[in-house]
C-alpha cells in the first residue's frame, strides 16, 4: 500500500531492489507455488479434499524483541517458529509464507537479509515456500508480520475445545527453558547479573537455554503425528506459558484440570538456572511463555498405542494431568502431594 504523504521506502533502502533481492536469496519455489513473489499476488494451488490453515503474527521491536539480546537472524528464526507451532498445533503442515516488513531508518538491506536467513532457516526443514509480502518504513523501529498457510486432512484438524472429562493431558518436549533463557539473556543488559551465580550455571547449560529462547523448536512432526493417528482429542501450542494455554483449553472445551505439577518435564539446564538463581523451577514453567511445545489432551483408550508410538517414533512426551468437570476448575497438585488453585501468571501484552 502507498502512504497517503510520505515516501514509502527507507532512506537508504530502495525497497524494488530489496524485494528483488529478497526475492533471489529467499523465496524458494515449491510444486504448490504457481506464482510467488513478483506479480500482484501470489498463486498456489490446494489439492481437493483438503482444509486450508492460516495463522498471522505481528511482532514490534521494544514488545516482543530487543536488538540488545537477539540479532535480526534470532528474530527472524523465532517469529517463523511462532508461525510454525501455530500450524503444529493444528496437526497441519505449513507450505506458504507471506512477510509484511516495516524497516526503521537506521534499518540497511543487510539487517533485513539477515532477518530473512533466520526466518528461512526455522522454514527450511518444513519446505515452507515465501510467496510474498509487503516492505514499508516505520518511524519507530522494526515490525515484522509473518503469514503462514498449510493444509490438513478434512476433520483431522486438532482444537482446542475438544478435550473431554477423563482424557489425560500431555506436554511435548520440556518446559520453561525459554523463559529461563531470556532471564540470562535480560541480565546481560541490565547490571543485575550476578557474577557467582552465573558462575554457577555451567555454559553448557546456559548455552542450552539461550538457544531455547533465541531458536525455539516448532512441534511440526509431533502435531502431525497426533493428527494422523487421531491420538488427541485437542491441542494448543505453549506460547503464552503453561497455566494461561491450559486455561484457553478448559475454556473452550469447557472442562476442569488437575495438574501434576510432580510430573512437569524440566530440563537439567532448567533445573540448574533454578537452583543458581533460588527460583521455582516449576513456576518457571507454569508462567514461561514461548516455549513453542504441544500441549494436547488424549482419550484414556488411546493412552497406550499413544506411548508407545512416541518411543518408536523418538518423541518426548510427558502426561502431566487429567481432564476433570468444569466445576472442578483449575488445581494443581503440588509437589508436597496437596492441591492448590492454579491462578493465571502468563504472559500477557496489555497488562
Ligand atoms: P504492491 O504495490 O502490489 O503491494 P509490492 O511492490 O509491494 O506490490 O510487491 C511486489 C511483490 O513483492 C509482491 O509479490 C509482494 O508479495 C512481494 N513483496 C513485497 N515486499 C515483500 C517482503 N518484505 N517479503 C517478501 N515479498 C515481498
Ligand atoms: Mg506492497
Amino acid at each position: 500500500m502507498a502512504p497517503t504523504f510520505r515516501p514509502k521506502t527507507h532512506s537508504t533502502i530502495h525497497e524494488f531492489d530489496l524485494i528483488r533481492s529478497l526475492h533471489q536469496q529467499h523465496s524458494r519455489r515449491t510444486p504448490s507455488v504457481i506464482r510467488g513473489i513478483g506479480d500482484d499476488a501470489a498463486v498456489i494451488t490446494s489439492r481437493p479434499g483438503q482444509w486450508t490453515v492460516l495463522t498471522t503474527d505481528l511482532l514490534a521491536e521494544g514488545v516482543h524483541f530487543d536488538l540488545r539480546t537477539a540479532t535480526m537472524a534470532d528474530i527472524g528464526f523465532r517469529a517463523a517458529t511462532a508461525n510454525l507451532s501455530d500450524i503444529a498445533a493444528m496437526g497441519a503442515s505449513p507450505q506458504h509464507l507471506l512477510v509484511s516488513l516495516a524497516i526503521p531508518r537506521t534499518g540497511a538491506s543487510r539487517d533485513v537479509h539477515q532477518l530473512y536467513r533466520g526466518m528461512m532457516a526455522a522454514c527450511r526443514p518444513h519446505h515452507v515456500a515465501l510467496v510474498g509480502g509487503d516492505t514499508s518504513a516505520s518511524d519507530s523501529g522494526w515490525f515484522l508480520s509473518l503469514t503462514l498457510i498449510g493444509t490438513v486432512p478434512p476433520r483431522q484438524a486438532l482444537f482446542r475445545n475438544g478435550a473431554r472429562i477423563g482424557d489425560y493431558l500431555y506436554v511435548t518436549g520440556t518446559i520453561g527453558d525459554s523463559l529461563a533463557g531470556l532471564k540470562l539473556l535480560n541480565e546481560t543488559t541490565s547490571r543485575a547479573g550476578s557474577y557467582a551465580r552465573t558462575a554457577a550455571l555451567s555454559t553448557r547449560h546456559r548455552k542450552f537455554l539461550i538457544g531455547r529462547h533465541l531458536r525455539p523448536t516448532a512441534r511440526i512432526a509431533e502435531g502431525k503425528w497426533l493428527c494422523a493417528h487421531r491420538f488427541a482429542s485437542s491441542a494448543i501450542d505453549l506460547s503464552d506459558g503453561l497455566s494461561g494455554d491450559l486455561r484457553h483449553i478448559c475454556e473452550d472445551s469447557h472442562v476442569g484440570i488437575e495438574l501434576d505439577l510432580r510430573a512437569l518435564p524440566l530440563s537439567l539446564a532448567c533445573r540448574a538456572y533454578a537452583a543458581a538463581w533460588k527460583l521455582d523451577p516449576v513456576n518457571l514453567a507454569l508462567i514461561g511463555g514461548e516455549d513453542y511445545e504441544l500441549l494436547f489432551t488424549v482419550p484414556p483408550r488411546q493412552r497406550r498405542r499413544l506411548e508407545h508410538s512416541a518411543i518408536e517414533q523418538g518423541f518426548l512426551i510427558t502426561c502431566i494431568g487429567t481432564i476433570r468437570h468444569y466445576r472442578f476448575g483449575m488445581q494443581a497438585l503440588t509437589l508436597h502431594g496437596k492441591r492448590r488453585r492454579l491462578v493465571n501468571c502468563s504472559y500477557e501484552h496489555f497488562t
